[in-house]
């Protein structure tokens, strides 16, 4: 294969945004939806507020953008207004979350992030609520569905998993499988590596699930672990990368030759922390420097994607693997082997309706990840 037809040459990221609809406040005030996305060529644009404060005078010198627009793989709308179609949970795990297990089933590990400040719909897209499970929940529920259908065609593959869940919180991993302790200080785990397996997290949990029920179980546990401790430690939970893991194994058992061969992936879905950058009045001490810390996870983790992305990463010569700055935080460096390599990764960029600076810097972020 030419190096730059290699799987991890390009065309393994994908780079999608996602518009939330307005919440119950922002009808009130009668909030401008400020985003059009153009279903044809996926292009979303930004239109300036036209309520924009003409007595701002520091607001009216800069070099006023009227619109601004980018293209991505795929634009999820969310509104009544224009004549297009609102996009569902369901629609949206149908053109990613299906495809990323596909691959799982194929053998790659897969990586999907939602990247965007707090309120954009990063844990609705993820998570989602009981009555509109996000893509985690999802993949679950059709994980097993496929396991279980395959049990009857394909009797001798047989199929294992396992979950964890942990989040990365100012460049600590914590272990959101183990139940929270009152009155403790939470506990945090090291990194190790190892030459085979690269690094991870040393004596995270990983449990075996073995249906649907159980993983959703562990699912809501970890996640009501990471708010115990948010509300703790002043809602941290904006502020640290939710990390969940599932690892699926297919046993393939040759009943001639009576060998075996196995196929390992895993699937990593990732909620991040707010993008929204810490605000200097707030930013001082621990704060300034967890700020610090976020965006370094950030500033990174699109650094990794882009240069992924870059299609003259691999070309010989240019050495553009070994610039991949995975070790430059936690967060990349614990998620190195499902990005890149042997990997698909895809990132959604969720948007507010009527934020314009917060909405442009992560177009401006999504973009430098295609
Ligand atoms: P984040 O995780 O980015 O902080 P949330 O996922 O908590 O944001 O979303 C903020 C609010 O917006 C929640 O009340 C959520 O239910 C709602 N919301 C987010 N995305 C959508 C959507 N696509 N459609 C309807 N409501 C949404």
């Amino acid at each position: 294969v030419p190096p730059h037809m290699r799987m991890d040459a390009g065309g393994n990221v994908r780079v999608v945004v996602r518009v939330r609809a307005f919440l119950p406040r922002e009808i009130q005030r009668g909030a401008e939806c400020l985003i059009s996305m153009d279903p044809i060529s996926q292009t979303t644009t930004l239109h300036i507020p036209n309520d924009s404060d003409p007595a701002n005078a520091k607001a009216k010198s800069r070099k006023v953008i009227e619109e601004k627009s980018f293209t991505f793989d795929n634009s999820f709308w969310s509104h009544d207004i224009e004549d297009r179609h609102y996009a569902h949970q369901a629609e949206v795990y149908n053109s990613l979350g299906e495809e990323f297990l596909d691959h799982n089933f194929e053998g790659y590990h897969t990586c999907i992030f939602a990247y965007g400040q707090t309120g954009s719909g990063k844990s609705y897209t993820m998570m989602g609520t009981p009555d509109q499970p996000g893509l985690i929940p999802r993949t679950c529920e059709d994980l097993f569905q496929r396991i279980e259908a395959a049990q009857n065609e394909t009797p001798n593959i047989s199929y294992h998993v396992r979950a964890s869940y942990f989040e990365v919180y100012n460049e600590h991993v914590r272990d959101l499988l183990v139940p929270v302790v009152p009155n403790q200080p939470p506990y945090y785990l090291k990194i190790r590596e190892s030459p085979t397996e690269g690094p991870y997290v040393k004596d995270l949990t990983e449990v075996p699930v073995r249906n649907l029920n159980e993983i959703l179980r562990y699912m809501t546990n970890g996640d009501r672990s990471r708010t115990t401790a948010s509300t703790k430690m002043n809602d941290t939970s904006s502020r640290s990368h939710a990390v969940f893991t599932i690892m699926l194994k297919q046993i393939h058992h040759d009943m001639e030759t009576d060998e075996t061969t196995e196929r390992s992936s895993r699937i990593r879905l990732v909620d991040l922390a707010g993008s929204e950058r810490a605000k200097s009045t707030e930013a001082t001490g621990a704060r300034l420097r967890e700020g610090s810390n976020i965006n370094k996870s950030l500033t990174t983790l699109g650094r990794v994607i882009a240069a992924l992305a870059d299609p003259k990463a691999g070309r010989p010569g240019k050495r553009n693997r070994d610039i991949v700055p995975y070790r430059d935080s936690i967060l990349t460096w614990l998620l190195k082997d499902s990005l890149g390599g042997n990997s698909k990764t895809a990132m959604i960029a969720c948007i507010a309706p009527s934020d314009y600076e917060e909405t442009l810097s992560t177009l401006r972020y999504a973009d430098q990840a295609k």
